[in-house]
């Protein structure tokens, strides 16, 4: 006897609701689960105040793939939001990413040449880095290292940056123009209307089923459909058999306040160790938004904790991405089950990744 759905798709984040809706314009009959209380995955918004929050951290779209961007704005519109985050050091404010800007505001120095000359000199010594504070040091120099890395880096990471391994920072970027534009895509912006109405187009007419906890009944969920798509932690849908995949987590908290504007920018990050958050998010900024009042997001790093806190950064070390190995080779023997998105493939994936991995799925599999 055929089962009552073609597909059923845990989670509606981004790669979830992209399979959904491709495979049910294929024809095929779809069933979302997802167990939070509402769509959008890590993606979701919520309008307070006229201000469309990010719940879960500031989202940001941007890419260089023409037909990411070309699907994306069948579903929104986007504004011409463009990130230009700030740094807070004890006061001083500093333009992000490193360039002319910043180098002019630490050293009073005009042109590239100078400042490449004080971070030759200020790197030299470090021939051979052994950590991920020496390596920042030979990259960038000691006072940008001091001021914007050390104190944001080991605030994220939980741990002394002396501690950490350098293979952390390959690159970092930095400019000797004065392009303060934090992305270097083609196309950038913030869906007009947040990101929830994009979601809410995306699963137009599918069933979803919000509160619904795959993994409390894999059986009886799988007894519904003939193939399963998941996009939740890969570790989890194994039982963590092979141990937990590490992840960073971090808390946010929403407070509203009763002037419009808190600190003139949409991104403010704390680089000095001393404050417990690494940034405040302003979101009224992504949408110039005059409304009389406004809400900021403080974010706090905190200790993961795999089903008791949310995984938001996998840790893609080698001992990690060794474990994710192994799951992987159990998840390649499931049958009718495909894992798909961040989790589910235990990578740091951008939307616009995200985008483009789902339809190439979709395309891949069921074309
Ligand atoms: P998710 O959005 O995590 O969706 C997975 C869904 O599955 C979730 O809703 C979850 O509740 C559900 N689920 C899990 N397990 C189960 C289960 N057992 N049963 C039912 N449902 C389940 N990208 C950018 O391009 N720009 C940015 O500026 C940006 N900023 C980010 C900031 C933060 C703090 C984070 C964490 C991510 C950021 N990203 C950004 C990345 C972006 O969030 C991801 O690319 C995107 O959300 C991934 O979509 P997904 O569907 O794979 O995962």
């Amino acid at each position: 006897m055929s089962k009552p759905y073609d597909f059923l798709i845990v989670g509606a984040g981004f790669f979830g609701s992209i399979c959904a809706r491709e495979l049910t314009n294929k024809g095929h009959r779809c069933l979302v689960i997802e167990k939070r209380a509402h769509i959008g995955g890590n993606c979701y918004t919520e309008k307070r105040d006229d201000i469309h929050l990010h719940i879960y951290g500031a989202h940001i779209f941007h890419t260089s793939n023409e037909k990411v961007w070309h699907w994306i704005n069948q579903y929104a519109r986007f504004n011409h939001y463009t990130n230009r985050p700030v740094a807070n050091y004890q006061g001083e404010l500093y333009a992000l990413p490193f360039n002319m800007w910043t180098f002019n505001q630490l050293w009073g120095v005009n042109t590239p040449e100078e400042a490449q000359k004080i971070i030759e000199e200020q790197g030299k010594d470090m021939v051979d880095p052994q950590n991920l504070e020496e390596q920042a040091i030979r990259l960038v120099g000691k006072d940008i290292y001091e001021k914007l890395i050390k104190g944001y880096t080991a605030k994220q990471w939980m741990k002394d940056p002396k501690e950490l391994p350098k293979e952390i920072i390959k690159r970092l970027p930095v400019r000797f123009t004065f392009d303060t534009n934090y992305f270097n895509d083609r196309f950038q912006g913030i869906p007009e209307g947040g990101y929830t109405q994009i979601f809410e187009k995306l699963l137009d007419g599918i069933e979803v089923r919000l509160g619904e906890d795959y993994l409390a009944d894999k059986e009886s969920y799988h007894a519904l459909a003939e193939q399963v798509i998941y996009t939740g932690p890969i570790d989890a849908y194994f039982g963590y058999e092979f141990g937990e995949l590490e992840y960073k987590t971090t808390r946010f908290d929403h407070v509203r306040h009763e002037y419009p504007n808190h600190q003139g920018v949409a991104v403010m990050n704390y680089t000095d160790e001393a404050v417990p958050y690494t940034r405040i998010i302003e979101h009224k900024h992504f949408e110039f938004n005059e409304t009389p009042a406004t809400w900021i997001s403080y974010e706090y790093p905190e200790p993961y904790e795999a089903s008791k806190t949310e995984p938001y950064y996998p840790v893609n070390d080698a001992s990690n991405n060794a474990l994710f190995e192994r799951y992987k080779s159990l998840a390649a023997q499931e049958k009718n089950v495909f894992f798909g998105g961040r989790l589910g493939e235990y990578k740091y994936y951008d939307m616009h990744q995200i985008i483009e991995r789902a339809l190439s799925m979709v395309e891949a599999n069921w074309g």
